[in-house]
């Protein structure tokens, strides 16, 4: 996996306050992403990582509850047609799909 520093946004909103909160930026680097660690209260964290994976489950969670939206729409409309109510449920079935990847990969993190 390629080494992907911190972006100049990052360094600004997450590295800059942290600095300033008065966590210290040890010399050693974040063997994930090149990103120097610090250390707070004991801790040693890497603050980029830690910034990326909240960012990751937000977007995640935005698109499940998305998803959440459509499933109930879905399931307060069903179709007399059965032809249609067939393709309905397969849709709802391939949402619910993608519902259990995402927390299987919420899960992991
Ligand atoms: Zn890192």
């Amino acid at each position: 996996m390629a080494l992907k520093g911190p972006t100049e946004e990052e360094i600004r909103t997450v590295l800059m306050p942290l600095m300033l909160s008065g966590a210290k930026m040890l010399d050693k680097h974040c063997p994930r992403c090149g990103s120097p660690l610090f250390e707070k209260d004991g801790r040693v964290f890497c603050p980029i990582c830690e910034h990326r994976a909240r960012q990751r489950k937000a977007k995640m969670k935005g698109i499940a509850e998305r998803l959440m939206e459509k499933l109930t729409e879905l399931a307060n409309s069903l179709p007399e047609d059965l032809t249609e109510l067939e393709k309905h449920l397969s849709v709802m079935e391939k949402i619910i799909g993608l519902l259990e990847r995402y927390k299987k990969l919420e899960g992991g993190e």
